[in-house]
């Protein structure tokens, strides 16, 4: 992609109204525009970076066993009616229409995905099955301060399970919880797991994925030699009581942003849209269903909160828009630019891609604080200084090197 092409530009300032690191180095940089407080434009660089995430993301829960599809977000006020939702759920978004008839828009899709089963699953043999989406959720959150991290409309995996025993159910909720960590560990995250109530109808345990942020709203109690952290809201324990679960530290207090959870739903809605089945003794029965959800929208915003420094976003290699930033300086100088321009045409036909900032009329200082501020791990230069070589350098630190394209290539090739 040529940097003088591209839709967006970076701008000189971050807007003045952004309180939170990825509102204002997205925006800046060229990510995100924000319409309204909640709601976000996804420029071309942001839609890429939400593409590689949802990419991870949906890897792992193929991996899994899950499928695919897409549901709606208009959804019918009597779904929402039969679980009580419309009138108990303060943050449901709710229309009328012209007609008089009232519609809801999706926070979560229990509503549409529980009915969906019900012509589909008609004995134990057509359990367990897990079915997701990744789509836009509503949700008339009071506030919506913290950039993307909390949205009125924001991007979410949401993935549901149905089974006909606790015991299946328990044994794919494990895979879950074991595959959201390695899903965290792709993206670069160390998420915890902390323990939860399941909500208001259910006492069951279920658990939140935390990454350790200030920009977070969430306050977390955890170990730092084992696995144990929890809620502050809901703990029985206090920062500096000693770990429950090794005995070995006292428990540490930490902000961090809720990134994905796993819920044991029970029977709530399979038993509210009357769902049965008939089991392997015979029996009809209710299936037991689980809710799996991952902000997709929220995780971008977490990096972008981790990973910055007073120049801009350093994007872990993954999940970068391009995976290289090739700077041309001195392209006034015909051999410099038809070097530049053989080195973007080498990368780009080898897979790799490339933002090329082929500017003609910009200062080498203006460009590397783009290049910055953009923070694609790997910045090439070409110019008169770098000879028949590349310089290349990673975004994190300050070493550079003089390399021949095929070096430049084997170092990016992941
Ligand atoms: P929170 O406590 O932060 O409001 P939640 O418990 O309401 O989250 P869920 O309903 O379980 O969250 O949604 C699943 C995931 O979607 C959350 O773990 C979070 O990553 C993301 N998410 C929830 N609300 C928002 C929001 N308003 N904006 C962006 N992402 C969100
Ligand atoms: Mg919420």
């Amino acid at each position: 992609m040529r940097y003088s092409k591209l839709f967006t530009k970076t701008l000189r300032q971050p807007p003045k109204d952004a309180a939170t690191i990825n509102h204002k180095l997205l925006t800046q940089a060229g990510y995100v525009e924000q319409l309204m407080a909640g709601v976000y434009t996804y420029l071309p660089l942001g839609l890429q970076v939400l593409r590689n995430i949802e990419q991870i993301v949906r890897e792992e829960m193929n991996q899994i066993g899950g499928q695919e599809i897409l549901m709606p977000i208009l959804h019918p006020k009597q779904n929402w009616e039969q679980t009580k939702g419309w009138s108990t759920i303060d943050v449901l978004f709710k229309l009328k229409s012209r007609t008089g008839k009232e519609y809801a828009l999706g926070q979560s899709e229990e509503e549409v995905v529980t009915p969906l089963i019900k012509s589909r699953v008609n004995t134990y043999k057509d359990l367990p099955l897990q079915i997701y989406q990744i789509h836009w959720k509503y949700r008339d959150e009071l506030r919506a301060k913290s950039g993307i991290l909390r949205g009125r409309e924001f991007f979410m995996k949401d993935l549901y399970s149905f089974h006909e025993s606790q015991e299946d159910f328990h044994a794919f909720y494990e895979t879950c919880k074991k595959t959201y960590l390695k899903i965290f560990k792709r993206l670069g995250l160390t998420a915890k797991a902390t323990e939860a109530s399941g909500g208001s109808f259910s006492e069951k345990i279920s658990y939140e994925f935390m990454v350790l942020t200030e920009a977070g709203e969430d306050e977390i109690l955890y170990c730092d030699s084992c696995d144990f952290c929890v809620n502050k809201e809901i703990a029985k324990v206090k920062e500096g009581s000693i770990c429950p679960s090794c005995k070995k530290k006292g428990l540490e207090q930490a902000k961090a942003s809720e990134v994905g959870n796993v819920f044991d739903l029970g029977q709530k809605y399979t038993k509210d849209f009357d769902i049965t089945f008939t089991a392997s003794d015979g029996s009809r029965k209710h299936p037991i269903m689980g809710c799996y959800g991952l902000g997709i929208s929220r995780v971008m915003g977490v990096i972008v909160e981790k990973f910055n420094d007073d120049k801009g976003i350093i994007w872990p290699d993954e999940l970068s828009p391009y995976r290289t930033h090739l700077v041309v300086l001195g392209a006034d100088d015909k051999s410099v630019l038809s070097k530049a321009e053989k080195v973007y045409e080498k990368l780009t036909a080898s897979g790799v891609s490339v933002l090329y900032d082929d500017r003609l009329d910009v200062s080498a200082g203006e460009k590397f604080a783009d290049s910055d501020l953009i923070g694609i791990p790997v910045r090439l230069v070409v110019s008169k200084k770098s000879g028949e070589k590349v310089e290349y350098k990673r975004r994190e630190n300050d070493k550079t090197e003089l390399l021949t394209v095929e070096e430049v290539l084997k170092k990016v090739h992941v």
